[in-house]
């Protein structure tokens, strides 16, 4: 196993550091056992740092599971499942399983994460009859705190099967889990203009005739940006395909110019929007589903009731247009509901909301004028983006709440897997060890 003395680690947006004691980079499963059995300081497990929150943040072990070998572990061609690497990225394990002639069936706005890092805080996509992706792992196998393996599948603890799924790192380190996927499969990406008033008052149609449909409302511009992806066999295509950074830099540079002249950075904002012309991209589902992010960022998203998200939405649309130094997109995805203890989908189907704040912005005001409006409209917070929620929030969000904390201390019970910000989470007195 390599495992050095770490220097500072940093997220993706680089919001969240630290210095671990260590780094371990477990070869093997009997690596990582030995190493949780042989220890008792504290550890996190690290997928490939995209979370917002310091879910990862520790003085003591971070784990990652970089260096474990494999992708596809198994497969089951008649139930169309197969048995993941939870280490791997979504990106190297959709590739992997395309030579299967499977491919998960959605995916978020990247697919750069880990496995296990997605499952744990439940990414999703978009698509009213899509669920996130923790809704399809099937079974799973964890490295306890002790070092010991918890197996959990429709033979072993079945009953654990809706904790483990969105756990935060809490349970343990997720070494491989089985996915429910589907045969690979073509899909047909629309992006189009339309107005804002008309896309907010059409999105439940399109979310009902598209099988994965989002929005983007531009902030200071009367247009959205309206993408579609539906099921194809039509030839590859790519049809005036845009470039979301150079717009994104754009954007940064309209703002910066024309921040206190409001109504020309409008009507400029207007005329380009206009203007764009709609994009018609055929290809696989993982290379049309999952984008490249470059230009970094810090995001809220809450999660709100199908009922009352538009709603919520538009309250957040005329918060943005109160602060002229917000120029990223706004992002609207609708998900359906799940069984998962921790799911933010739990029980029904729900509407996101994604406000982002470019880099170098200050990111506060996210907390002081954005989230107390999703709050208020009864959101749950994406668990790996910015919220200031605990263990007294949370509990009346989400009904399984005391039954997954004392799962957690069941498993955990010296707290090994516990840092500051899920010690809060948790409802847990935290100090270093
Ligand atoms: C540019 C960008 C775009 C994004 N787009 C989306 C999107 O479209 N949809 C969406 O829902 N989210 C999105 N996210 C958020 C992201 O998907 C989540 O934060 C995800 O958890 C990141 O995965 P990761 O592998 O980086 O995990 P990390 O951020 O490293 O870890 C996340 C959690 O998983 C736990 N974990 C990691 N590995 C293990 C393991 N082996 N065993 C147990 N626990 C583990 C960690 O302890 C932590 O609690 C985006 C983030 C960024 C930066």
């Amino acid at each position: 196993m390599t495992h050095t003395a770490a220097p500072v680690w940093k997220n993706w947006s680089q919001n969240v550091s630290f210095s671990p004691e260590t780094i371990q980079r477990p070869a093997t499963l009997e690596e990582l056992s030995s190493f949780l059995s042989g220890s008792s300081g504290r550890v996190r497990p690290v997928g490939n740092g995209h979370s917002f929150t310091p879910l990862a943040k520790t003085s003591g072990s971070l784990v990652s599971l970089e260096a474990l070998e494999g992708d596809v572990l198994s497969v089951d061609q008649e139930r169309h499942e197969a048995t993941l690497n939870a280490g791997a990225s979504l990106n190297q394990l959709s590739k992997a399983l395309d030579q299967h002639n499977l491919a998960f069936k959605n995916l978020g706005d990247i697919d750069v994460q880990s496995l296990a890092g997605a499952t744990s805080t439940a990414t999703h996509g978009t698509g009213a009859t899509l669920p996130c992706l923790s809704a399809e792992i099937t079974a799973v196998s964890l490295l306890t705190a002790a070092g010991e393996l918890l197996r959990v599948d429709d033979q072993h603890n079945p009953d654990l099967l809706p904790a483990v799924q969105v756990a935060l790192g809490a349970l343990g380190v997720l070494v491989d889990a089985t996915v429910r996927l589907r045969p690979s499969y073509k899909l047909r990406r629309e992006t189009f203009v339309r107005p804002l008033a008309d896309t907010l008052a059409e999105a439940e149609d399109r979310w009902k005739s598209h099988r994965n449909y989002e929005f983007f409302y531009l902030p200071f511009c009367d247009f959205a940006f309206n993408i579609t992806h539906d099921e194809t066999t039509e030839p590859d295509q790519r049809d005036g395909a845009s470039d979301d950074e150079a717009a994104l830099r754009d954007l940064r540079r309209l703002r910066t110019g024309l921040k206190r002249v409001g109504p020309v950075r409008r009507a400029i904002l207007n005329q380009v929007a206009k203007r764009a012309a709609t994009e018609r991209v055929v290809g696989k589902s993982f290379a049309l589903l999952a984008n490249e992010r470059t230009s970094i960022f810090n995001e809220m998203e809450y999660h709100l009731p199908a009922a009352t998200g538009l709603e919520a939405l538009a309250e957040v649309i005329s918060l943005v247009e109160s602060n002229p130094d917000v120029y990223f997109p706004v992002e609207c995805r609708r998900t359906a509901g799940d069984t998962a203890w921790l799911s933010p989908f739990q029980g029904a189907d729900r509407i996101s909301v994604a406000v982002h704040i470019g880099e170098g912005d200050n990111y506060q005001w996210l907390f002081d004028v954005i989230e107390p409006v999703l709050r208020r409209h009864g959101g749950r917070p994406h668990w790996g983006k910015l919220h200031s929620l605990a263990a007294m929030e949370l509990r009346e969000l989400y009904p399984d709440f005391d039954r997954f904390t004392e799962l957690r201390r069941e498993v955990d019970p010296t707290g090994r897997f516990l840092n500051p910000h899920t010690a809060m989470l948790w409802e847990e007195k935290f100090r270093e060890c």
